[in-house]
């Protein structure tokens, strides 16, 4: 099996986000946690590699893009995707644009196209800029986001300052017209010399559309959900062979762990939900943590009952991130709650749990880091752009489901308990 489509995605929830849509269509999608050290054996059709490069240094996320784009093309890939955010978490100086125009070098493409929009969870873009809900996103939660505040809805503007050459758009009246129309929109602007094209999205057929007009693109980025289409598109046109291998749901002991490290809005309210639940709960302060160590939360992980879905979490409402911020400064306070979190989810293992439900990207990356996977397959979705996933740690078979923060409904921690179990 070759692979057809390599993505690259900037954070470990947003590649389980990328994959879970990508395995809709039943075709096996594997995950990689960071660019695999050895060569593709027996690569899935869709490979998607998380990396942890959102927030890094540019340079360092450009190395890190480039080496995965370099093992994709080993397992056959010929068509990229580079996966970012739906809310375009990025800062002025990238990693979005940066990365994009370093991908495109190396492939020798001229163009790109954005679409970070995800009509089901309610992004979407119209003329450029982007909505949250009802909201522009500057207006959305994301304002006051630890580590990448969006204070611009405006994609055109906000990636300007990332890229070297031009950036246009292909506007929602232009998508209406259909696909063709499409390609010849980008053909124009290729002409005159813009690299960069933000794409109008604001309904699902909207990203078929798009997705039909650059399916054959070296390379696209985006949101996940514009890449939802391309499986089918490339099982009709034979891209994909109808014999391509099926995703699978495995048996998973029971005992669950839940670790919540995302301070989105939504997170906060599922962490509220859950406790009102009546399940059991331990909340990590990042200023107590810097100043008296972890054995208090280890402890108290050591003595759960995994029956009951304990969860450790560090959420807090902005005002709360704020103070911690403002004590630990934004990178340590960030580190120690990643870091507890991160301990939590081994002492649950070595206690017996076997699905680890995790919110927050960064969260998520240190938690599958902790728990030494580095590989996982896709299985049924929870949400939209959230499925369960199933990988090897320390020789257990687990399941773990990695949500981003503002992914899911209020019921989500109780909702991915009783998916898996219904699986
Ligand atoms: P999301 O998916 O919502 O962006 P992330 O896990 O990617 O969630 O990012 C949240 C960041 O905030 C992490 O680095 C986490 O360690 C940090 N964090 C979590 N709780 C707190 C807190 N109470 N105070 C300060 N920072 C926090």
């Amino acid at each position: 099996m070759r692979t057809v489509l390599g993505c690259i995605a900037d954070d470990f929830t947003g590649a389980t986000d990328l994959a879970g849509l990508l395995a809709r269509s039943g075709v096996r999608v594997s995950l990689r946690v960071g660019v695999p050290e050895t060569p593709p054996r027996n690569p899935a059709a869709f490979e998607v590699i998380a990396l942890k490069c959102r927030t890094a240094p540019v340079e360092a996320a450009v190395a890190e893009t480039r080496s995965a784009l370099a093992w994709l093309r080993e397992a056959g890939a010929e068509r990229f995707f580079w996966k970012y955010c739906s809310t375009f978490d990025s800062t002025a100086e990238g990693n979005i644009g940066p990365v994009a125009e370093a991908l495109m070098a190396d492939l020798g493409t001229e163009q790109t196209i954005y679409c970070p929009a995800f009509p089901e969870n309610g992004r979407a873009i119209f003329m450029g800029n982007l909505f949250v809900g009802r909201d522009p996103l500057a207006e959305s939660p994301m304002k006051d986001h630890p580590l990448t505040p969006m204070r611009d809805s405006n994609l055109m503007r906000l990636l300007e300052p990332q890229v070297t050459k031009p950036v246009g758009l292909v506007d929602r009246l232009m998508v209406a017209r259909g696909a063709d129309a499409v390609r010849t929109a980008l053909i124009r602007l290729r002409v005159g010399g813009v690299a960069h094209v933000v794409m109008d999205a604001v309904a699902n057929e909207d990203l078929s559309t798009i997705a039909e007009a650059c399916r054959d693109m070296p390379l696209m980025t985006g949101g996940s959900a514009v890449a939802m289409p391309l499986p089918a598109l490339y099982l009709a046109d034979g891209t994909l062979g109808r014999d391509a291998a099926k995703t699978t749901s495995p048996q998973i002991a029971p005992g669950t762990v839940v670790l919540s490290g995302s301070c989105s809005a939504m997170t906060n309210a599922q962490v509220a939900a859950y406790l009102a639940s009546g399940a059991p709960g331990f909340k990590l302060d990042p200023t107590a943590l810097a100043e008296n160590g972890i054995e208090e939360a280890l402890a108290w992980v050591g003595a759960q009952d995994f029956k009951a879905g304990p969860l450790i979490y560090a959420t807090a409402d902005p005002q709360a991130v704020k103070f911690a911020q403002d004590q630990l400064g934004v990178a340590r306070a960030g580190e120690v709650v990643e870091d507890a979190l991160a301990r939590c989810a081994i002492v649950a293992r070595e206690q017996g749990a076997r699905r680890f439900v995790v919110a927050g990207g960064e969260t998520s990356g240190a938690v599958t880091q902790a728990l030494g996977v580095d590989q996982l397959d896709i299985g049924t979705e929870i949400a939209p752009g959230v499925p369960w996933t199933f990988a090897t740690s320390a020789g257990h078979r687990i399941a773990l489901t990695l949500k981003s923060g503002n992914f899911g409904a209020e019921g989500f921690f109780s909702d991915a308990q009783a998916v898996l179990e219904a699986a």
